[in-house]
């Protein structure tokens, strides 16, 4: 309920005599809007008009005197300077308003503190503290079954696309030594056998200089960093353990990036027996031969690239492999890893996992539908069923955050922010959000500049680039074209595409490592124009090429954007330069020449 008086007093009798005061003109946005916010929460408060009262210019000169600020909305809350619209929506945003309008302390040690120091957290936390903010991080891996536990960086540098990246690099140079005969080179190129202890130990070597990098960072930019376990007291309080060790940390607002862990089935012994991709980057020995359980990411590419280094690899799924990509695409995936040495075993799930002296092995057992299918015996069964978000010690539902009941990841508003309105929760824990590290550190900056340096702007997640690092790359961006015909309607639908052997592998002669390549794009027919809404490519570097054109499809390019490109020649990436094949028009897409 704001009022207006007509005359004035002094500023400072103002101040005195009301609890909440909004020196403001009636005519500016912001005063406006810092007066919202305190009439949506029912906050009775006194506005003076400078514009409409008799003595506003006196009284702007001696609040300026007083406070140095010279702008509207000037604001106090029981007669202590807040500042103007920015500092008071902070404070709202954080939850803490009403607590500080009814006098309550509202001082708290930090102003952010991040839980979880993986790809989004440490973007947050770096991005807040660059921004003058008081922040705090704490980062704690709780050890596998196997005992396996890593260092600050979070999933993607020790557990996940970095040491994925390398070992794919590693197989693919198994490629190139298959491939140097026919380049001329002399000598047992081929015969090369590898080591994976070597590898292992230098993947290792390069992780630990990435988690020394990350605590230098910190450092630098002045983020206290905990290593430890948090766990919510109340909103504005977390307990932070690590081994007998316990202390409390306040703030005034929480940033919840905790990612997730591998997940188990409950299958007896699957703890004890299996291991997940928590425990493969750094298994000091070969895994032997291995079984993989999975269709999605983690498990073909892993099967892959131990493929690759030479281990003999059985991948067990389900149901279908990579669900939610183009089925065209992933058919041709299976074919290729298949060809590559990857021996799928499909619609079975695993029913016992046993240790066998007998076999000196892992005995592993299948079924469908009841019925046993499968029965095998491997060193290494690797678990790449999917994950599960890190929520269930954090306390999160006792303190009023909600959670998926489905998923226990946390519910999140575009904004990111939780049902506790001091608390946001960006990355793989979010709710509904691809599990992907580009996206959670573009969701940790964005977050921090909105709350702390007046930016709007949200992460748009369309469009978002991705690729499966498979023996033969497949990358892809935007819709699939199973999903277009679905969402659009066939007619409204057109693909344009063609197979392709790339000029690096024709002069060799094993189709094994060099199968044909694919590419696609998918348009919309709109207004007489033909919209690019997807691409999709199986070749070499794959993902370095839909990196690029990823920007041009979320422009919103169109088919003859494309054809008016002139491409590099001679490249893969040229081919998208170059689609003339509808599949409407029923032509042959089959590889033909250069
Ligand atoms: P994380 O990086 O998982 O970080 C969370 C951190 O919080 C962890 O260090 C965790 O230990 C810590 N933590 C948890 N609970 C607490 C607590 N209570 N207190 C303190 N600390 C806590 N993405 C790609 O984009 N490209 C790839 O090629 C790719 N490859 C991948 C390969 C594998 C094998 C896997 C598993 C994932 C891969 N990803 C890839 C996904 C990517 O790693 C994740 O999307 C990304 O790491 C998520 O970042 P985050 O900040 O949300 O969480
Ligand atoms: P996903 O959630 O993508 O897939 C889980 C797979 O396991 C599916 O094939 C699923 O089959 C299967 N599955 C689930 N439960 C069971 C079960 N009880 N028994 C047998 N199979 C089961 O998990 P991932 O771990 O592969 O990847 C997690 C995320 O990490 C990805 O979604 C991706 O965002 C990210 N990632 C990204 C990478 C990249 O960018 N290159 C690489 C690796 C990971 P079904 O289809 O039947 O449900």
């Amino acid at each position: 309920s704001a009022q207006t008086p007509t005359r004035s007093k002094n500023a400072e009798d103002i101040i005195k005599g009301n609890a909440i005061v909004v020196f403001s003109k009636s005519w500016c946005p912001y005063c406006v809007l810092a007066k919202e916010i305190f009439s949506k929460r029912n906050l009775k408060h006194l506005a003076v008009e400078l514009d409409l009262v008799e003595n506003g210019a006196d009284l702007q000169a001696s609040l300026y005197a007083t406070t140095g600020q010279k702008t509207v909305p000037n604001i106090f809350i029981n007669q202590k300077h807040v500042g103007g619209y920015d500092e008071l929506s902070q404070i709202a945003e954080s939850g803490t308003l009403e607590d500080l309008c009814q006098g309550r302390s509202m001082e708290f040690e930090f102003d952010l503190i991040v839980i979880g120091g993986g790809s989004g957290g440490l973007a947050a936390a770096k991005e807040a503290a660059t921004l003058g903010k008081k922040v705090a991080l704490c980062d704690f891996v709780v050890p596998t079954p196997w005992g396996t536990k890593w260092g600050l960086g979070g999933t993607c540098v020790n557990v996940g696309c970095i040491p994925k990246k390398l070992m794919h690099r590693a197989a693919s140079i198994r490629q190139d030594l298959n491939d140097a005969d026919d380049f001329g080179w002399q000598g047992k190129s081929s015969e090369s056998v590898h080591a994976w202890e070597t590898l292992v130990g230098r993947i290792q070597g390069h992780v630990k200089s990435l988690n020394f990098g990350y605590r230098i960072s910190l450092s630098e930019t002045g983020v206290r960093y905990f290593n430890s376990f948090a766990t919510f007291v109340d909103k504005h309080t977390i307990k932070l353990v690590k081994g007998a060790e316990e202390l409390q940390a306040t703030a005034r607002n929480f940033i919840v990036a905790v990612g997730c862990r591998p997940k188990y089935p409950s299958v007896e012994g699957a703890r004890e027996l299996c291991i997940t991709s928590d425990d493969l980057f750094s298994m000091r020995t070969p895994p032997g031969r291995t079984l993989v359980i999975g269709g999605s990411y983690v498990a073909l590419e892993c099967a892959g690239f131990l493929v690759g280094l030479g281990f003999d690899v059985v991948v067990m799924v389900r149901s279908v492999l990579l669900r939610g990509f183009d089925r065209q695409m992933v058919d041709r995936i299976e074919t290729h890893m298949t060809a590559y040495g990857v021996k799928f075993v499909k619609n079975c799930t695993i029913s016992s996992i046993k240790k066998s002296e007998k076999l000196n092995g892992i005995m592993v057992e299948g079924e469908n539908k009841g019925k046993k299918v499968f029965s095998q015996a491997f060193d290494t069964v690797l678990l790449a069923i999917g994950r599960v978000p890190n929520t269930e010690k954090l306390n999160l539902e006792p303190i009023g955050v909600r959670l998926n009941d489905e998923t226990k990841k946390i519910t999140v508003s575009p904004d990111d922010r939780t049902s506790v309105s001091n608390i946001f929760a960006i990355g793989d824990v979010a709710d509904g959000v691809p599990e992907l590290t580009p996206v959670a550190i573009q969701a940790g900056k964005f977050l921090v500049r909105r709350l702390y340096n007046f930016k709007t702007e949200l992460v748009n997640y369309d469009f978002i680039p991705t690729t499966v690092f498979t023996p033969s790359e497949y990358a892809c961006v935007g819709y699939s074209e199973d999903d277009a015909i679905r969402e659009l309607g066939e007619g409204n639908v057109e693909v344009y595409h063609q197979e392709f052997k790339c000029l690096e592998s024709v002069l060799n002669s094993s189709s094994k490592f060099h199968p044909k390549n694919y590419a696609k794009y998918i348009t919309r027919k709109f207004d007489g124009k033909e919209v690019v809404i997807g691409a999709h490519i199986i070749a070499p570097n794959a993902g370095e090429i839909i990196q690029g054109f990823a920007l041009a499809i979320k422009l919103g390019a169109t088919k003859s954007d494309f054809d008016s490109l002139i491409g590099i020649h001679p490249t893969v990436a040229e081919v998208f330069t170059t689609l003339e094949i509808s599949k409407s028009s029923g032509k042959s897409a089959a590889a033909a020449g250069c």
